[in-house]
């Protein structure tokens, strides 16, 4: 199994670069933020709780976010492999995939860090709120998302890079050339 975690502070281009991955490697795509955002669409017990938060620009609580992504592994394709995005963002959640994907006999092999400069991080988040309409993706929350992003996020840089998983891309530039970088990583990874 392939399985590759897409790392960045908000508005590096996980999602962007995630869906184009998917379409070329056909990994199965877990974005926790969109399925955060389905759960308050769908106004259950956790889509609620997890409004409150994401609202604010802060992280939901690992115990929460890491039982649904238990939940989720238990019942997605394990063929091919996965594309983590947006998961982990915390120490604790790294630690808590390693070990669900042991239990599978699997792990990540890498973890692709999008390097974007923070004022180009707020420029695209503003962009996407006014094409998308994300309530979180205005100036105030954008600025608490990354304060958070930095705080509790970036430690796992470290994480990924004792394990010798860490690839940094350059995250600027056309959508097209920063795939092009990842392809090329991707490739390296899997041959
Ligand atoms: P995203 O779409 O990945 O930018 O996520 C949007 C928001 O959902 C984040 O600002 C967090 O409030 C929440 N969220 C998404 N993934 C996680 C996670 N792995 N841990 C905690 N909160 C998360």
């Amino acid at each position: 199994m392939v399985n590759i975690v897409i790392f960045g502070a908000p508005g590096s281009g996980k999602g962007t670069q995630s869906d184009l991955i998917i379409q070329k490697y056909g990994l199965h795509h877990i974005s926790t933020g969109d399925i955060l955002r389905g759960e308050i669409a769908n106004k259950s017990e956790l889509g609620i709780i997890a409004e409150g938060f994401i609202s604010k620009g802060q992280l939901v609580p690992d115990e929460l976010i890491i039982r649904m992504l238990a939940e989720i592994l238990d019942k997605a394709p394990t063929e091919k492999g996965f594309i983590f995005d947006g998961f982990p963002r915390t120490l604790e959640q790294g630690e808590a995939l390693d070990k669900l994907l042991k239990e599978k006999g699997t792990c990540i092999l890498a973890a692709l860090n999008l390097e974007v400069e923070e004022s180009e991080l707020i420029e695209r988040i503003l962009k996407r709120g006014v094409l998308s309409g994300r309530k979180d993706d205005n100036l105030e929350t954008a600025h608490a998302r990354l304060k958070v992003y930095y705080s509790q996020t970036e430690p796992l840089k470290d994480f990924y890079k004792k394990q010798g998983k860490k690839i940094n891309i350059k995250g600027t530039g056309n959508i097209e050339d920063i795939f092009e970088r990842i392809c090329q990583s991707i490739d390296r990874i899997i041959k």
